[in-house]
């Protein structure tokens, strides 16, 4: 319970990964912690994550797999920092292929593990509270629904717009524009596309590795068709650029590669050599194993060729168009899924306000912000946490410095 007395040294508004682990830290070192949370639970959106595997960071790290208005320059490498702190709480953790996981594959694991830290540290811990203003006199006041909590230090871990029903407001963005901060544009990124292409009734469903281009992004993995759009962890890592084209709208196609492992030539040649091999064959036989069957089938139509013709029937500008229809076929997005569906906010408050060697706030002294709440946004693959995880260790250093003094 809180004592209506008490001047916290910190509050955090929002107990998702970024809030938790800043409150570690610093209810380690013996600071007075207040974390207020919307959810009646902490940590709610850590459940979600990695398909409830919690996917929380990456052996591949730096900048160059995040996006923001501002340089990134100081962004490093701790993933292995993070790891650290997890097995310091329980969390024993297996790398498939550099991405991070619980060694038990349960998200859950994270999420009590944190929470079972933030109860034996003695953090107090307001959950069901609505955060609604931050005010600033000798001391912070933060006003909730139900509550109101004065500290020495405020941080904002109040995250994005992304996945409302797992909590989530426009507390951070308000509360900085507040304080004459600037506010991004924001997008959903890490989320599907739409379109009504008329190919995706015979697509969805069909999961096939391919390249994905929108405008000069290209991301290659798994795409899936469905049949009101694609997604897929390509799409998603293009989303981001989807979602702001959306806001000015000014879309454009999305192009997929079906034969990521070979160039245009190659793919020619290929083409070439397997219908003079087999003159009599079908376009459709002496394709196959090119790319998915479905896909095949569509890239053939696509060309203006039925799929039984004889290949000896066929031209150079069918070769071509072929070739063109594997390397370069064409999807008209309509848009992305929106934020809801989205894993991760595009924009945010805008780290030209923010020190960032500090992560406080350049117009308000002891006021700082975590988190996907800030301009940054990771691809997928454990960045966004690991960025969470950054931030909030950044923000703790200096607040323990500061303590310390
Ligand atoms: C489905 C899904 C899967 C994901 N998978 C991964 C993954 O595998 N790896 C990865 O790195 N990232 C993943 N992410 C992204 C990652 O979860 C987030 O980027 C990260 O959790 C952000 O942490 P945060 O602490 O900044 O914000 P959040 O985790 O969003 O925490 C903010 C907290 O603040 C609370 N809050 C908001 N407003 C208020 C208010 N007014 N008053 C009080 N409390 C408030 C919210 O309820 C929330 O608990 C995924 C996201 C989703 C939705």
């Amino acid at each position: 319970m809180k004592d209506e007395e008490k001047i916290y040294d910190i509050c955090i508004v929002g107990a998702g990964f970024s809030g938790l682990v800043l409150a570690i830290k610093l209810a380690r070192a013996g600071l007075l912690v207040c974390l207020v949370e919307l959810n009646r639970v902490v940590g709610r959106r850590i459940l979600s994550t990695g398909n409830g595997r919690c996917n929380f960071t990456n052996s591949r790290m730096g900048k160059d797999y995040y996006y923001s208005e501002s340089s990134l320059d100081f962004i490093g490498d701790t993933h292995e920092s993070l790891r650290t702190f997890l097995r310091e709480i329980g969390v024993i953790d297996k790398a498939l292929d550099g991405y991070y996981y619980p060694f038990t594959n349960q998200a859950k694991t994270v999420r009590d593990s944190l929470e079972a830290e933030i109860n034996s540290l003695g953090v107090t811990v307001l959950l069901d509270n609505r955060v609604t203003d931050i005010s600033k006199g000798d001391v912070f006041t933060v006003t909730t629904n139900r509550d109101s909590i004065k500290s020495k230090y405020v941080c904002v871990a109040s995250g994005g717009l992304s996945a409302a029903t797992l909590g989530s407001s426009k507390i951070g963005y308000k509360m900085a524009q507040k304080y004459k901060m600037h506010v991004t544009k924001l997008a959903p990124s890490l989320v599907g596309v739409l379109s009504k292409d008329i190919c995706l009734k015979e697509l969805a469903g069909v999961r096939a590795i391919g390249n994905v281009t929108y405008r000069d992004h290209s991301c290659e993995g798994e795409i899936q068709f469905n049949k009101d759009g694609v997604s897929g962890y390509p799409v998603m890592c293009i989303s981001r650029f989807i979602g702001f084209d959306e806001l000015d709208k000014r879309l454009s196609d999305i192009k997929l590669d079906f034969t990521p492992y070979m160039s245009e030539e190659e793919l020619t040649s290929e083409i070439r050599d397997r219908f003079s091999s087999n003159p009599r064959a079908t376009v459709e036989s002496a394709l196959l194993g090119l790319c998915n069957e479905k896909i095949l089938s569509i890239v053939i139509s696509y060309s203006r060729i039925y799929g039984d013709t004889a290949v000896d029937k066929l031209d150079d500008e069918d070769i071509a168009n072929l070739v063109y229809n594997f390397k370069y076929f064409s999807i008209n997005v309509t848009g992305t899924k929106g934020f809801d569906s989205s894993q991760v906010t595009a924009g945010g408050v805008s780290l030209q306000d923010i020190d960032t060697n500090t992560m406080e706030s350049k117009t308000c002294k002891d006021l700082f912000f975590t988190g996907e709440v800030l301009d940054v946004d990771g691809i997928c693959g454990g960045y966004n946490l690991t960025w969470a995880y950054t931030s909030a260790d950044i923000a703790a250093n200096e607040i323990l410095k500061r303590y310390k003094n």
